[in-house]
């Protein structure tokens, strides 16, 4: 960890986090009564939303650990939820190697329960912020082989980064630096599958002071360009399942999601 780890983070219980409401969604403990408050106000399908989206990174971490990729690089982890991607992926490959980094203070301090590693793995934290990718990357690199491929997960991430943040551009840069064969991982909410509880949903995080960019599917596409998407495809997130594994219950979603592989 690059923060200093002897000061406890601060926690502001004041304001609701992106991380916490979202482990309200998924049902956890890991939040605040201001937290838990906005989460009351959005709709049921909100719930659904992060299950669904959380399903969708376990099936798409196992796929990739069973493609045999060994290093992962997951940016907006969350706060700690069994099975983490690393428990995931180490069941396979017991000596992959994740980085895990998140801009919320919460995180950081759970951040043990992350870096619990399968003695032959290694994994690691950064508390940094995705509109600073380069200091992701720099970290990165003293952990992970980036003449290696890499899965760069940003799953339920890019949605907090509106258009004037340059959303594109940081996934552009964060791709640019990996190796052929590498993948990229990314869900994102979507604005145009349920636009009316999209804008509901967007519009009670904005009362929280969180701003939020929900996308048309047109522009999550954007963020695969010159990438090759690995069957299905760009689909829901209950639309995704790797090649081998066990279809999921069919769902509504308003969730996009894809994996893709760097040619
Ligand atoms: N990837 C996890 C958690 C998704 S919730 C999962 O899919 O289960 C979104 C996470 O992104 C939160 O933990 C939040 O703190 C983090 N986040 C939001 N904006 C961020 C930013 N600008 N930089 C880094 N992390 C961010």
């Amino acid at each position: 960890m690059t923060t200093d780890s002897t000061r406890p983070p601060h926690i502001d219980t004041s304001k609701a986090h992106p991380a916490r409401v979202y482990d309200w969604l998924l049902g956890g403990k890991d939040n605040y009564p201001v937290d838990e408050a906005v989460g009351e106000t959005l709709p049921p399908e909100a719930r659904d939303a992060a299950r669904q989206n959380r399903a969708f990174m376990h099936r798409a971490a196992a796929h990739l650990a069973a493609r045999g990729v060994d290093q992962f690089l997951d940016i907006g982890t969350g706060i700690p939820t069994e099975p983490n991607l690393h428990q995931i992926v180490q069941r396979t490959v017991p000596a992959a190697k994740v980085v895990y980094a998140d801009n919320d203070p919460i995180v950081l301090r759970h951040a043990e329960a992350l870096l619990v590693s399968h003695p032959e793995g290694v994994t690691d934290y950064i508390q940094a912020d995705v509109r600073d990718p380069d200091e992701i990357v720099r970290h990165a690199r003293g952990v992970l082989d980036f003449d290696r491929p890499i899965a760069l997960s940003l799953i339920a991430l890019m949605h907090f980064v509106p258009d004037d943040q340059d959303a594109h551009g940081i996934v552009r840069r964060l791709v640019g630096t990996l190796a052929p064969g590498s993948h990229l991982v990314l869900s994102h909410a979507a604005i145009d599958l349920f636009p009316e509880l999209a804008e509901q949903v967007v519009a009670q995080y904005a009362k929280a002071g969180i701003r939020l960019g929900f996308r048309t599917r047109a522009e999550v596409a954007r963020f695969f360009d010159g990438l090759e998407l690995l069957p299905p495809g760009l689909v829901t997130a209950t639309e995704w399942y790797g090649p081998g594994q066990q279809a999921p219950e069919p769902e509504d979603s308003g969730i996009y999601a894809a994996v893709a592989r760097v040619p």
